[in-house]
């Protein structure tokens, strides 16, 4: 059997707090009772929002909790090169395309269009403002420097996946608390036409995180449930780069007073400040709910 390989992926736009706690011990947890390795990943690829004080503080408040991990730290910083070549391989199979559209054209033409339809993230599906365009303009307009983000062609991409399934429906297995098993069907059109490059970085959070995960050779992707409909595009990414399907066990996640997802812009208190305040790491596992056990069979 294979070595199970397990991470933690925080973004280094804020502090660690309560929620990134469960997700950490989670995976490091996991790691631990299989037998597996626990890796860190830094998941850097927005350079105007990085904060390299966060960088560290992130990796001091894990080593506080008591986590240990393999090195090296992989950045997704030093990852674009990856990145960049996977979506030229997604490019040559025709599933790309540009769009120059601003975030206000977008929502613009979303509110014109008669569907509303929304992805799972409560966020209006791209209109398609550019899908099916003239190649050879789109290519004058990238040549002549015009930012585009690259856009996936949801039905062909769907179409291209399911002939290399060979009939068998997309899908991923989630593995439950309790231990048990389950296999999801996957729908990734519902996330419409999805961002695969960002006009301000070579790549996006679904394509660096299944790059990432086939590279680390990541088994269990343990994170919350925030991310379980986003798990439908990993699925199609990775059948269409031929890259390993890894198990998925989303957690739950830990609610404010108003029963929204823990979050620092709504004042979630970071590690730190806990710490600073004369928490424990022993508080921290028991206001997580994991007391002194471990949270995964
Ligand atoms: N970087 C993502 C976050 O901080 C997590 C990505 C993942 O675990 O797949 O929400």
């Amino acid at each position: 059997m294979r070595t199970p390989i397990l991470r933690f992926a925080p973004s280094p736009n804020g502090y660690l707090h309560l929620g990134h706690a469960l997700s950490a011990l989670m995976g490091y947890e996991t790691a631990r009772s299989q037998g597996g390795r626990f890796l860190v990943r830094i998941e850097d690829i927005d350079l105007a929002r990085t904060r390299e004080a966060c960088v560290s503080a992130i990796l001091e408040d894990l080593a506080w909790l008591g986590l240990t991990w393999s090195e090296p730290v992989l950045r997704q910083s030093s990852r674009f090169a990856a990145y960049r070549e996977a979506a030229g391989q997604l490019a040559d199979m025709g599933v790309l395309y540009p769009c120059f559209a601003t975030r206000a054209e977008i929502a613009a033409a979303a509110s014109r269009s008669s569907l509303h339809a929304k992805d799972p993230d409560g966020t209006p599906l791209y209109p398609g403002l550019y899908r099916g365009r003239n190649p050879t303009e789109m290519a004058r307009r990238r040549a002549a420097g015009e930012a585009a983000a690259m856009r996936l062609d949801m039905a062909r991409a769907l179409h291209l996946a399911a002939a290399k399934l060979g009939g068998k429906p997309l899908g991923f297995t989630e593995r439950a608390p309790d231990g048990s098993i389950r296999r999801v069907v996957a729908r990734p059109e519902r996330w419409g036409d999805a961002i695969i490059q960002r006009k301000d970085t070579p790549t996006s959070y679904h394509l660096s995180v299944v790059v990432d995960d086939a590279f680390q050779g990541v088994t269990l992707v343990t994170r919350g449930t925030d991310l379980l409909a986003a798990t439908d595009i990993h699925r199609l990414l990775q059948v269409l780069l031929d890259l390993p399907e890894p198990t998925y066990a989303h957690h739950r996640l830990l609610l404010d007073t108003h029963g929204r997802k823990l979050s620092k812009s709504d004042g979630a208190k970071s590690l730190a400040t806990l710490r600073s305040e004369g928490w424990t790491p022993a508080d921290i596992r028991r206001s997580v709910g994991l007391g002194d056990k471990s949270l995964i069979a």
